[in-house]
Formats: structure tokens, C-alpha cells, sequence
């Protein structure tokens, strides 16, 4: 039995009682002889062979839910999905950007992975060693909160009152229990990953590579501990990235405030938004351009109720068109007056603490909440009479992303890593082109970013992460920054040693994700085989995140870009183009839609929706144009194989095509398919170099779709039910071919149909999965046979057209007399028969100039030639005349009740004038059409 027969058995249930064995032949002889009756069911041929069943073809109706999983299964136990880190073939690698553990499948993941997973698939298929190499992310931060939420509800205690060490036996445990749920949603998707290479970003490998970063930089010099503005949440009790803080438009108010001078004099008016920071106020800046403060420039002014004389400075940050152009300095509390102090040298008071109370630089407010301080304080300085006025704004607010309480800038001790540096060799790559964005404008943004680029705050105050592997000796407060834990202190020799207590950064770990996973720092065999990787792909929103991190990490460790390419996506949107939110409800869930359509028609409807860096909208019409698409596939595929079959279920002999199709007896519409298949594999193979997956995608479509199933299936159908053994042999092999490598190029983006309809196609050893991609061969370019081919598809194509204009049904014969010009005459004249089956002609009469035109004739033109068909052939008349004459009375009819109504003048006068005239149009339509009607009467009654 062939390989691929035996995939397609199913086992089941054993009907034939086995107490009672000759009723089982009998039951048997039933079922061969049912078999033998339904001539028209091999489709549906079913061999009994001691209580199994072998399908001999595909189901009756497509339903992935049938094959979806058991493929997959069969995928990865068949060992196709793993890098075999073979020395003979070129390595294509891609590294999945890690899903967050707490996550799931989303419709932006989607998209993302069914990117990696045609590009991943194609290069298989093209003899690469390919590598998807997935994992997933601990995701500091919103693991920690989910966690911590979850142990307040079950135990009612906060993570402090649970101890660090055993809120993370909890991380642990909730990652174990969750942390597989989104790569098991993979799955479904039909990810051709490495399982066996799964990573995570706190595995003992990534660890490891995440110290070893750490104390690389510091080293060198790169990370450092200082004071910086950080973005700080005050629930939360941690500092953020700046990418997790989010911006929200909020009302809030500029309070004007007077600090009076202090010789005496009016002072300068100040609008600040947050007055509670007043208490850390150190100076007054103004622009040196803004004349209104010439005079003030070096003079003090007192920061009212509170009594502290401050100095006003020149500076060019204050615009003199905002506010009153005279700003508050507070270096603790505002990024940009930070910037300030240090370019003024002042010192940097805090006057809130943490945890957003007030502190006791604040004098009587001291404990209050910073809101609370706020009305408090700026009533007592209304009543003092300094506060000058108020002003309602809109201000955009910075909010935790996690926790949504409004983030408050403060000045803190943390961990950096020096930009300038580090930023450099990574503009450099992408100018030299060791990097490459698709699509390129991708690259300005990527570069804009690592010129403006700040020192990274990698610290967190949080316990789920990396801990920063820094100690502090408790004796002599020695520094130590090492790969392993210290046991003595290096400088006094003490034994009382405590290791920091604050977390990386998140993207700190994700940032070495292309080479931690490899075994870096390790000179592992993986890492020398499949690094640096081929492309990253990823939507644009983490561009800056984590391309840019990624990149120069990879150049400061291995001296590489980590990927060569970086393929751009866009987002994912609604049907109305807003993004998906949890907050509109607007989310489409994947795993509903793979349920419901199945896995193929979402990644074609996502790959062939989209061209790169752009958004894509989600909308179910076109994901149901895709499943038609499946369907239709699957009807096509099933037809052929019923043919390829005699009513037993064996494969028909078919012609020995393999040693050079060419050579075969073909006809013209074998050499025309052979050629749009051969001309397809060229351009998909092109579009998909150029990571254009959406033309390719489309194209592969047409070629299916157009060609194969409307019109190669049709040209070849009279051939399969005639009487030319040797003809059907050649039409029967040149349909499997077609179809074979028509599935090989679908592959990619629909495996699964792919792979099901190819286990019923004969001489296949191997899975799709691992077949060849097709290649380009000269010799299967026919051209001069194509060229009338498309010539007798287009005579017919317009001929069906009269047809349906004229309204003659498909079974009407008709006569055509064609007039051709030179050029074309042999190649129309060559396509006779094809015209008199597919169009249904009787007779085809070339004509040679217009003279010899036929009257009363419909006509069409196409390049090369004019068609006419006479009239009398299109039209039955009797029909025709029936149709008239009702469509007489109809128009009669509604021309009474017209003109009665217009005739009465009670309606004429009362109705409003519009409603009126838009009865008279009625009138004089319905007048105008019975007009037409009647002449074309008069003509058809003739012709009785
Ligand atoms: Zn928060
Ligand atoms: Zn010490």
C-alpha cells in the first residue's frame, strides 16, 4: 500500500459483532455491493479491512476540525519542526518574541506568528536548516501584580507579609500553572516551532546570560548607579520604563502663583499644574530672551508661606509663550527641571516620599496624600492672597500602565546603562547595512530613536525578575558586581555580605533573547551553527523597545546585528480601523475564529491581508472570502482525486511525466497551466524573497482559484470521460502535478488543508512539510501555446458574457462568426474547439473583412478579435414575448394607479410638494419604459 494511503486511516469502531462471523461477510458483501451501485461515490469509497476503514478521499465537505490537530500532532512527533543543525545546509533562524507569560493568544500575535510561520515553512521547503526557536517572557511586572493580586484575594496578604522568597515559590508555581497556556495556543495556530529548544527568559541559560551582560557592562564602565528622574507608580511601589507608562488626556488645572520678590518688590507669577511641588522648589528660571524678565534675572524671590528665598536664573528651557514664561524649578520632581539643575548646578530637594505622601520638607502638610496636600495648600495660599488664579486644562497625564494610578517623577538611586556608547555601533550597522528594515522607512525611526537615545534605568523595585547581581559588604560598604555570590567582602575581608534587592528591567533579559537562547555565553554548537539569526519580525509598536535593545546588546557581546533583517508588521484593527482594546471590547479572540473557520483561513485572511508596516483591519467578510477560498480548494482537489481513481480506490495508471513533462503528448491547455504554474513559482518565489507574503500569498490564490479551478478542470473534464486511454493517462497526471505543486506553494500559509489534501494524492513518500519548494524550468515555458490558449479564454470569456446579457441560458447553442486580424487569425482559428465546448457553439465561422458581418447581431471585442453573435441565436422569442407582455401589464398598471392619484386633487394639494413630484418621475418612468417595451414588442412579434 502507498505511503500516502495508509496516512489517511482511521480506526473504527468494529461493527462486525465477532461472536457471529458470518454475519460480518455478509455484512461485508452489503457494503461492497452498496459500493458498487453508487457509481458516483468512489469519493466517498470506503474498504472495510477487518473493522478498519482506509478513506480513499477526502471528506465530503471541509471541516478543519477534523484534521487540524491530528496534523500538527503527526508535524511534531515526525521530528519536522526541529534544526537539525545540519553542516550541509544553510541555517535560516528567526527567534519568537517571547509572549508574556500572563498573556494570551491575541489578534496582534496572530499575525505576528503566521509572518514567522510562512517565512519559517517556505525556507524549509527550500532545503534551508530552518530554526523557529520559541519561548516565552516572565514579564516583571505584570506577572508580579497578577501574582500578588491573586495571593490578596486566596490569602488575604500582601506580597511584603508573604516574605520575597515565598511570593516567589508562588511566581513559580502561577508560571508552571499558566505560563504554557499561550504556547499551547500556538499550537492551534499551527506553528512550525522548536519545541524542544522552548526557552524562557528566567531559564538557568538566560540567567546566566543576563549576569554575565551585567557585569560585561559594568566593566566596561556601561552601568552605573546614580540619581536620575525615573518614572515612578506609587501602588505599585516600583519605577517604570518609560514604556510602561501610558499618556491619557485629563482635566486638571494651572494654578497661577505669586512668589513676591525679596527686596520687596511684586515678584514673578508661576502656572504650575502639581503646586504641591512647590516645597522642593530651589529656583525661578526664565528665558534670557524674554524682556519681561530682564530686570529679575539674578535677583531672589521667597516661595510664599513657606518663606525660602530662591534665586531667578537665565535658562533656555522656559518658552516665553507658555504660561506666564517664568518656571518653578524642581529638580526631584520634573525630568526637564532636572536637566536644569544640573546644567545650574542646584541641589535636588525631595518633598514627597514613595509611597506619594507628603514629607517633611512640606513643614505643616507633612503625612497628607499628594492630592490631599494639593487642596489643602493651595486654599491657604488663596487666602494668603498668592494664589492668582486658576485655569482649567486639559493635560496629558502619565498613568501605570499595570495599575493606572498617575505616575509620579522622582528623583531616585538606580541602576543605568550608559547610552552613548553602546548606541553607536548599532547606527553604524544599519548605515552600513548589516541591517536591514523591510520596509526601509522603518530605519529612520529606528535610527531617530538611538540618536535621541537616554541612559536605561534597568532597575525595578519589584522581587519576579533577574536580581541585579550587585552586593553590598555590611561592614565597609564595599561595592562587588560579580558572576557568582560573593562569600567575603574583597576589601575587609567580612563575611556579612547582602545582595541587591531591586530586579532588571524587563527588556533587560529580552534585550539577549536572539543569543541567550543559543547558549551565549557559551560557544555552544547552536549558537556557531544558527547566530546571527536571519530576520526578527515584529510590529512596529516595540521597535524602540526592543529591536533597537536587542541590537546593540547582540554588537556589544558577539560583536554582530543579531538578526540581518528586521521584517516591520502593523497592527492589528477593528472592522471601524480603532485598535483592539479591553477597554472597547473591540478584541477579536483568535482561538474563537480558528474554532469557527479554522486555522488557515485566519492566517490567509492576516498574510494576504497586509502589506508591510502598514495596519490591517479585521473584517469576517473577507475572512469567509477565505474559507470559500479553502472550500473551493477542497472541492477542486476532491474532484481530481475521484478521478485519478478507479471505483476500488487504485490509482489509474498515469502518463511517466518525470523524465520530461515536455516530452509528453500534451495539448495546448496542458502547456498553458504548465506555464501560468511554472511563471507563478517565479514571481511567489521573488514576492517572497522581497517579503512581499501578501502578493505571494494572493497570487498563489488566482493561480488556484482562476486557473486551475475555473478553467484547467473545465478544458480537461471531456478528456477524462472520453474514450483516448493514452490522452487520459496525460490529463490525469498533468491535474496531480498542477495540484501538487500548487499545495507546495500554498503551504506556507495554509499547512493544514495543504497537508490533509496532499495525504490523498498518489506518490507521495514524504509530508508537505518537508517537500521540495517547486523551481522555475525553462523547458515547461510554452509560450506560443499559452498565448492561444489565452486567446480562446478570452473569445469565450466574452462570448459568456453576451450570454448573460442577453439573458440566453447556458444551454442555448449558439453559432459565432469571428473576424480576426492578421496577426491573430492562427491562433484564434487554433482555439476552435475549445470555443465550441466551453462556450456551446454549434458552428465557429472565421470571416475576413466586415462586409460579411452578420445583421442583428450582439458583439464583443477582444484583442485581436471581434465576436458577433447573431440574434436570433441568443433570444427565444416565444419566452421573450411572454416576458414582454408582463412586463406590459405590470407597467399599465402601476401607470393607472399613478395618474389616479396625480388626477385627484385632493392629493395634488395637500401632499408637500416634493412628495408630488416624486410621483410625477414615477409617472413619467413607468411611461417612458412601457414606450420601450412596446417597440421591442413589435419586434419580437415579427419574429413568431
Ligand atoms: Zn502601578
Ligand atoms: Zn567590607
Amino acid at each position: 500500500m502507498r505511503a500516502a494511503q495508509t496516512r489517511g486511516i482511521k480506526v473504527v469502531p468494529r461493527m462486525i459483532p465477532s461472536l457471529c462471523k458470518c454475519i460480518g461477510i455478509f455484512y461485508y458483501y452489503l457494503q461492497e455491493i452498496e459500493l458498487r451501485r453508487n457509481k458516483s461515490g468512489p469519493a466517498k469509497l470506503l474498504l472495510l479491512l477487518g473493522g478498519e476503514t482506509v478513506e480513499k478521499n477526502l471528506s465530503k465537505t471541509y471541516d478543519p476540525k477534523q484534521f487540524e490537530t491530528r496534523l500538527y500532532e503527526q508535524w511534531e512527533k515526525s521530528g519536522a519542526f526541529h534544526g537539525k543543525r545540519d553542516p550541509e545546509k544553510t541555517p535560516f533562524t528567526i527567534v519568537m518574541p517571547p509572549p508574556n507569560i500572563t498573556g494570551q493568544l491575541h489578534m496582534g500575535h496572530a499575525l505576528d506568528h503566521t509572518l514567522q510561520d510562512v517565512l519559517t515553512r517556505w525556507k524549509r521547503m527550500q532545503g534551508f536548516d530552518t530554526l523557529w526557536l520559541p519561548g516565552s517572557d516572565h514579564a516583571s511586572i505584570a506577572t508580579e501584580v497578577k501574582v500578588a493580586d491573586k495571593i490578596r484575594t486566596e490569602e488575604g496578604k500582601t506580597k511584603e507579609e508573604l516574605g520575597r522568597d515565598e511570593f516567589l515559590k508562588r511566581a513559580w508555581e502561577w508560571k508552571e500553572t499558566y505560563g504554557g497556556k499561550i504556547t499551547e495556543q500556538c499550537r492551534k495556530l499551527g506553528d512550525s516551532c522548536d519545541w524542544e529548544r522552548e526557552r524562557f527568559t528566567m531559564d538557568e541559560g538566560c540567567n546566566k546570560a543576563v549576569v554575565e551582560f551585567f557585569v560585561r557592562l559594568y566593566e566596561q564602565g556601561l552601568i552605573y548607579k546614580g540619581n536620575r528622574i525615573i518614572n515612578w507608580c506609587p501602588s505599585c511601589g516600583t519605577s517604570l520604563s518609560d514604556a510602561e507608562v501610558e499618556h491619557d488626556d485629563k482635566n486638571s488645572k494651572y494654578y497661577y502663583i505669586r512668589y513676591p520678590g525679596a527686596d520687596g518688590g511684586q515678584g514673578i507669577v508661576v502656572a504650575t499644574s502639581r503646586p504641591e511641588t512647590i516645597f522642593g522648589d530651589i529656583a525661578i528660571a526664565v528665558n534670557p530672551e524674554d524682556s519681561r524678565y530682564e530686570n529679575m534675572i539674578g535677583k531672589e524671590v521667597i516661595i510664599p508661606l513657606v518663606g525660602k528665598a530662591i534665586p531667578v536664573l537665565a535658562d533656555p528651557y522656559p518658552d516665553p509663550e507658555k504660561g506666564t514664561g517664568a518656571v518653578k524649578i524642581t529638580p526631584a520632581h520634573d525630568p526637564n527641571d532636572f536637566e536644569v539643575g544640573l546644567r545650574h548646578d542646584l541641589e535636588q530637594p525631595s518633598c514627597i516620599n514613595l509611597d506619594a505622601t507628603m514629607n517633611s520638607l512640606a513643614g505643616k502638610y507633612e503625612g497628607m496624600d499628594r492630592y490631599e496636600c494639593r487642596k489643602a495648600w493651595t486654599a491657604d495660599l488663596d487666602v494668603a492672597g498668592y494664589l492668582v488664579k486658576t485655569e482649567d486644562m486639559v493635560i496629558p497625564l502619565g498613568e501605570c500602565y499595570r495599575c493606572r494610578d498617575a505616575v509620579e517623577p522622582m528623583l531616585s538611586e538606580q541602576w543605568f546603562v550608559r547610552m552613548e556608547e553602546l548606541a553607536k555601533p548599532a547606527i553604524e550597522a544599519a548605515e552600513k547595512g548589516d541591517l536591514t528594515h523591510v520596509p526601509e522607512r522603518f530605519e529612520k525611526i529606528y535610527l531617530h530613536w538611538l540618536e535621541e537615545i537616554r541612559d536605561w534605568c534597568i532597575s525595578r523595585q519589584l522581587w519576579w525578575g533577574h536580581r541585579i547581581p550587585a552586593y553590598y559588604c555590611q561592614d565597609c560598604d564595599e561595592l562587588m558586581v560579580t558572576r557568582e555570590t560573593p562569600e567575603t567582602c574583597t576589601k575587609c575581608g567580612s563575611g556579612n555580605i547582602k545582595q541587591d534587592e531591586d530586579v532588571l528591567d524587563t527588556w533587560f533579559s529580552s534585550a539577549l533573547w536572539p543569543f541567550s537562547t543559543l547558549g551565549w555565553p557559551e560557544k555552544t554548537p547552536d549558537m556557531e551553527h544558527y547566530f546571527p539569526t536571519n530576520v526578527l519580525v515584529t510590529g512596529y509598536d516595540i521597535i524602540f523597545f526592543w529591536v533597537v535593545r536587542m541590537v546593540f546588546s547582540s554588537l556589544a557581546m558577539t560583536g554582530e546585528s543579531p538578526f540581518s533583517h528586521v521584517y516591520v508588521h502593523g497592527l492589528v484593527r477593528d472592522g471601524e480601523g480603532r485598535k483592539m482594546s479591553k477597554s472597547l471590547g473591540n478584541g477579536v479572540d483568535p482561538l474563537e475564529i480558528i474554532d469557527q473557520y479554522g486555522a488557515d483561513a485566519l492566517r490567509f485572511m492576516l498574510a494576504t491581508g497586509i502589506s508591510p508596516g502598514s495596519d490591517i483591519r479585521f473584517k469576517i467578510d473577507r475572512l469567509e472570502s477565505c474559507r470559500n477560498f479553502a472550500n473551493k480548494l477542497w472541492n477542486a482537489s476532491r474532484f481530481v482525486i475521484m478521478n485519478l481513481q478507479d471505483e476500488d480506490g487504485n490509482f489509474r495508471p498515469m502518463a511517466e511525466g518525470e523524465k520530461g513533462i515536455g516530452n509528453l503528448a500534451l495539448k495546448d491547455e496542458d502547456k498553458w497551466i504548465l506555464t501560468k504554474l511554472n511563471e507563478a513559482v517565479a514571481e511567489i518565489t521573488g514576492n517572497m524573497d522581497n517579503y512581499d507574503l501578501a502578493l505571494a500569498g494572493q497570487k498563489v490564490h488566482e493561480l488556484i482559484w482562476n486557473e486551475y479551478c475555473d478553467w484547467y478542470i473545465e478544458l480537461v473534464k471531456a478528456r477524462l470521460y472520453g474514450e483516448d486511454e493514452a490522452d487520459k493517462q496525460v490529463a490525469r497526471f498533468i491535474l496531480v502535478k498542477v495540484l501538487k505543486d500548487m499545495l507546495t506553494l500554498l503551504h506556507p500559509f495554509m499547512p493544514f488543508i495543504t497537508e490533509e489534501i496532499w495525504s490523498f494524492l498518489p506518490g507521495n513518500k514524504e509530508m508537505l512539510i518537508v517537500s521540495q519548494w517547486p523551481v522555475y524550468d525553462e523547458a515547461l515555458n510554452f509560450q506560443g501555446e499559452s498565448r492561444r490558449m489565452e486567446m480562446a479564454m478570452e473569445i469565450i470569456r466574452s462570448i459568456r458574457n453576451i450570454r448573460a446579457e442577453a439573458e440566453a441560458a447556458p444551454s442555448r447553442k449558439l453559432r459565432a462568426v469571428i473576424l480576426a486580424s492578421e496577426k491573430a487569425a492562427g491562433d484564434v482559428a487554433a482555439g476552435e474547439n475549445y470555443l465550441k465546448n466551453l462556450a456551446n457553439l454549434t458552428e465557429v465561422r472565421f470571416i475576413e473583412n466586415k462586409e460579411q458581418i452578420p445583421e442583428e447581431v450582439m458583439s464583443a471585442v477582444v484583442d485581436g478579435a471581434e465576436i458577433f453573435i447573431p440574434l436570433d441565436d441568443l433570444l427565444d422569442y416565444k419566452a421573450e414575448h411572454q416576458r414582454l407582455e408582463k412586463e406590459k401589464s405590470r407597467l399599465q398598471g402601476e401607470i393607472a394607479k399613478l395618474s389616479s392619484k396625480l388626477n385627484n386633487p385632493g392629493f395634488v394639494e395637500k401632499a408637500p410638494e416634493a412628495v408630488v413630484s416624486a410621483e410625477r418621475e414615477k409617472l413619467d418612468k413607468a411611461e417612458t419604459m412601457l414606450e420601450k417595451v412596446e417597440e421591442r414588442l413589435a419586434i419580437v412579434v415579427k419574429k413568431l
